[in-house]
């Protein structure tokens, strides 16, 4: 049998990035469970690819929820400037756009993904797809790992786990490398510690979500403060957020929802605001001279009302919206608007500034674009992604418990860890 210098298990955004990045010929194998490599790289970005982000890469730690802080070193080995220069050295450019992500100039997945696969190649790399890793075990005698797939069994020197995360199954990273890898764990005596995985970059879903026929109407800049309830070992706490909302038909989706998914469970709390920065007392004050007198129909004055604070709505949403809110708060939308009650009024600013909803969960792995939890980052070290109780075993991208906002945090993690695999790894 054939011993490789280094197979890597998925045939994804970090383990081609991973195969790609070696700066000599090796004699390696990518072993891909798929017919076809990189499928959710395919997907990503809509198929256009947003692989990392504009800005300062000492911000970056800040989009990782709490494991930020100690995926630094891995983010600053290859930091996403590198990333960039990296594309466009090798006749990829980019474009950032005006949020901050970037794209290959190409708008095309493709393209990353072709580029990826032929320098692995040139590296050295064969592919084998359909070839799912079922089974791993190692001799310390040899120092060898053996990876058994249906079409046969493979040895290596050097093992990388690059087997992605739980989110949209179909892409083939679906989790089910991890009890294998416990398996491994028992075999050698040892623990492999790892954290359940959970959906993340999600939309939420509510108790009596009210929106269900206002889906698509977004808001550019909204407050979102979440409480979680602090059970089942969760510290009670209060996270807030500020970005944009979207309302779909089940729930509450958008940026500012996705990026937090990652710390919500059924039973905390979601409160929305929808015009932050304005102070309910002063809100009170210019509604009540604004529909002192004023004949127009609550709904019409309130809607012009929030038209000219926020200046974001579409119009035909916007009346719609309005007339929820005004249902919603006991006020008849076709009311006159100078027979509002003070306490009327005092509802709907409050509505506004605080629409407190019980969260019944999330949408599933199905529709999660990351995923939270995996591999818990004690388990290995961050200057070599090397397993520190398995010499030789390395672990790259979601596999880990690691999930970024939306944005290009996600794969600038995949590749980061992979480029540090491929630097740590010694031939
Ligand atoms: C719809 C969608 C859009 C996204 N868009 C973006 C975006 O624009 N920007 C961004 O930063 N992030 C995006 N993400 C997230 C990003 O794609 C992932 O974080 C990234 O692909 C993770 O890379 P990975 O290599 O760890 O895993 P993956 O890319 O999932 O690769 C894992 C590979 O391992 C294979 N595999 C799994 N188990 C086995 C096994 N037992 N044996 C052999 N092979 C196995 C899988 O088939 C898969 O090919 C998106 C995610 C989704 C779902």
């Amino acid at each position: 049998m054939a011993i490789y210098d280094i197979i890597i298990i998925g045939a994804g955004a970090s383990g081609l990035f991973c195969a790609a990045s070696f700066t000599k010929k090796i004699k390696g194998l990518l072993l891909e469970k798929n017919q076809s490599p990189a499928a959710k790289l395919l997907l990503s970005g809509s198929g256009q690819c947003n692989l990392t982000h504009r800005g300062d890469i000492r911000d970056f730690a800040s989009r990782y929820g709490d494991n930020g802080s100690r995926i630094r070193p891995i983010l600053y080995r290859l930091s996403n400037q590198a990333l960039m220069d990296y594309f466009q050295k090798n006749g990829i450019p980019l474009i950032t756009r005006e949020d901050g992500k970037v794209f290959p100039k190409s708008l095309s997945a493709p393209q990353i993904a072709d580029f990826l696969l032929a320098r692995s190649r040139e590296n050295g790399f064969s592919l084998k797809t359909g070839a799912p890793a079922l089974e791993i075990r190692y001799a310390a005698s040899s120092r060898l790992y053996t990876v058994i797939h249906p079409g046969g069994t493979e040895q290596a020197k050097h093992l990388v786990i690059a087997c992605g995360g739980a989110s949209y199954p179909q892409t083939g990273s679906d989790g089910s490398i991890l009890p294998v890898l416990s398996h491994l764990a028992q075999d050698q005596g040892k623990k492999l510690e790892i954290v359940p995985q959970r959906p993340a970059l999600t939309p939420v879903f509510v108790q009596d979500y009210p929106y269900g026929s206002l889906s698509g109407l977004s808001f550019p800049q909204i407050r979102a403060t979440l409480r979680i309830k602090g059970e089942e070992g969760r510290p009670k706490r209060e996270i807030q957020a500020s970005g944009s909302l979207l309302l779909t038909h089940r729930g509450f989706s958008g940026p500012v929802i996705l990026d937090h998914s990652r710390y919500v469970s059924s039973g905390d709390e979601l409160s929305i605001n929808y015009l932050p920065g304005l102070f309910p007392l002063d809100m009170q004050q210019k509604l009540k001279a604004l529909l002192s007198g004023n004949h127009k129909q609550a709904q019409t004055a309130l809607c012009q009302y929030l038209n000219h604070e926020g200046s974001f709505f579409h119009t035909e949403f916007s009346r719609r919206f309005t007339e929820l809110l005004c249902l919603r708060c006991g006020i008849d939308p076709r009311a006159k608007a100078a027979s509002l009650s003070g306490g009327q009024l005092r509802r709907f600013i409050d509505l506004i500034t605080q629409d407190v909803f019980r969260i019944s969960g999330t949408g599933g792995f199905q529709w999660a674009m990351a995923t939270a939890g995996g591999v818990a980052l004690s388990q290995i070290s961050v200057k070599t992604m090397e397993c520190l109780d398995f010499p030789g075993l390395y672990m790259i991208g979601e596999i880990l418990d690691v999930d970024g906002d939306t944005g290009g945090y996600n794969l600038q993690f995949a590749f980061s860890s992979a480029f540090t695999a491929s630097a740590g790894i010694k031939l």
